[in-house]
C-alpha cells in the first residue's frame, strides 16, 4: 500500500457512525479533522500545559508536561498510521485528547482523587476524559461537551470496568461484548506507552535523577549511547543522549510499524468489524515489547519512585486530598458553576472541580482556602 493511502480495515474517512447531537456536516474538513480541531480549541487541552507529566512544572521549563507528551503521542501515532495505512486525522484526534481529564500532579493527583471518591464511584483519568469531551466543556450553543465522533469516544476510552461501561451505553459496549476498538484506537494507545517512556528517560536525565553511567547497559538506550559514542566521541553529553532519543524512538516505531503490518497481514481484516472481533493488532514484536517493558520497570525504580519525585508526590496528594475534604464538609466553598452541579451530585462536581485543575492552580486554591494570609 503506498503511504498515505488508506486501507480496509481504516476507519473511512468521513464515515463515522455519527455524533450524540445530530449536526450539519462540515465543509472543507472531514468529520476527524473537525473533532481534531475541537479539541484543540477547547479549555481541557490548554490547561495540560501546566500539568505534570512527571515533574511539576514549576520545576523546570524544559520538562515534559501533558500538553506536549499529546502533542509526541500525536506525532508518534501519525506516523505509523500513514505508513499503515489508517485514518491520520482519527488517530490525531484520539491522540491529542487521550490525557484530557488528567487531575493535576499526575499519577499521584489521580490516585489521591480515586482514594476520596472511593465511596462515590471512584475516579479514573481515561473515563474524565470522555466526561471532559460529553459533558464538561460549555463552548457550544447547542450542546454540553464537544460533541465529538463515537469513533473518536470510543478511542479515547482505553478501558474501562464492566459497571462502568454498561453505564455509558454505545461507546462502552465493546467492553461487554469483549471487542477490541479500531486499529487507530489501539495505535493511540500503543503510541502513548512508547512516547512517555523515551520523554522520561530524557527528563530524567535532564533533571539529574538519572545518570547516564546507570544506564549504558539498558535495552536499545543503551547500546544507542554506546553506539553514538563510538560514531561521535566529540560531541557533548547533551548531544549524544538526544542523539540517543532519536534512535531509540525510531527503533520502537520501526518495529511498531513492521510488527503491526505483519499482524494486520494475518488477520488480514477487510473491514472495521473484521478488527473488532480480532485479537489486538497494533503491537510491539514480542522481543521488543520485552525491552519496552524493562525500560519501563527501569523508570518506575530509579525515577517515579525516587525520593525527590515521592516528596512532591507526597505532597500533591495531600494538596488534592484536603481540597476535596474542605469541598465536601461544605460545598459553599465551590464556585457558582460546581455549587449548581453539586445539588445533583457533591462528590462528583468536586472531583469534577479539581480534576480540571491544573498544577499551579490547585496550589493556589489550597492556600487560598486553607492559610489565613494567601500569598
Ligand atoms: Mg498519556
Amino acid at each position: 500500500m503506498a503511504k498515505g493511502e488508506m486501507s480496509a480495515y481504516a476507519v473511512p474517512v468521513d464515515a463515522t457512525s455519527g455524533r450524540c447531537f445530530k449536526e450539519e456536516t462540515a465543509s472543507g474538513r472531514t468529520e476527524f479533522q473537525r473533532d481534531r480541531d475541537r479539541i484543540i480549541h477547547s479549555t481541557a487541552f490548554r490547561r495540560l500545559e501546566y500539568k505534570t507529566q512527571v515533574f511539576v512544572n514549576h520545576e523546570g521549563d524544559h520538562f515534559r508536561t501533558r500538553l506536549t507528551h499529546s502533542l509526541e503521542v500525536a506525532q508518534i501515532a501519525r506516523s505509523v498510521a500513514a505508513n499503515l495505512g489508517l485514518n491520520v486525522d482519527l488517530v490525531e484526534a484520539i491522540s491529542l485528547a487521550h490525557d484530557l481529564g488528567h487531575t493535576p500532579f499526575g499519577h499521584s493527583g489521580q490516585d489521591a482523587l480515586n482514594e476520596s471518591m472511593a465511596a462515590y464511584g471512584g475516579f479514573e483519568h481515561n473515563l474524565q476524559s470522555l466526561r471532559v469531551v460529553d459533558h464538561l466543556e460549555l463552548r457550544y450553543a447547542q450542546f454540553d461537551g464537544l460533541n465529538l465522533c463515537f469513533e473518536t469516544r470510543e478511542g479515547i476510552l482505553k478501558h474501562c470496568a464492566l459497571k462502568n461501561a454498561q453505564e455509558l451505553g454505545d461507546v462502552g459496549r465493546r467492553f461487554i461484548d469483549n471487542q477490541r476498538p479500531s486499529l487507530e484506537a489501539q495505535l493511540a494507545n500503543v503510541a502513548d506507552g512508547l512516547a512517555y517512556n523515551n520523554h522520561d528517560i530524557d527528563d530524567g536525565l535532564r533533571s539529574g535523577l538519572l545518570q547516564i553511567e546507570d544506564m549504558i547497559n539498558l535495552p536499545i538506550f543503551g547500546q544507542h549511547l554506546r553506539d553514538v559514542a563510538k560514531e561521535y566521541p566529540s560531541i557533548g553529553v547533551h548531544r549524544r543522549i538526544s542523539e540517543s532519543i532519536r534512535r531509540t524512538v525510531n527503533s520502537f516505531v520501526v518495529d511498531l510499524t513492521n510488527e503491526s503490518d505483519r499482524l494486520i497481514n494475518e488477520a488480514s481484516p477487510s473491514s472495521l468489524q473484521d478488527v473488532r472481533e480480532s485479537c489486538e493488532l497494533i503491537r510491539f514484536s514480542e522481543a521488543m515489547e520485552g525491552k519496552h517493558r524493562e525500560l519501563q520497570e527501569y523508570l518506575h525504580k530509579h525515577l517515579y519512585r525516587h525520593y525527590k519525585v515521592q516528596r512532591m508526590a507526597d505532597k500533591a496528594k495531600r494538596v488534592v486530598r484536603n481540597l476535596f475534604k474542605a469541598f465536601e464538609d461544605d460545598p459553599g466553598l465551590l464556585p457558582t458553576r460546581y455549587q449548581v452541579q453539586a445539588r445533583a451530585d457533591t462528590p462528583r462536581a468536586i472531583s469534577d472541580y479539581i480534576a480540571g485543575m491544573t498544577d499551579r492552580y490547585a496550589m493556589k486554591e489550597y492556600r487560598q482556602i486553607f492559610l489565613i494570609d494567601p500569598v
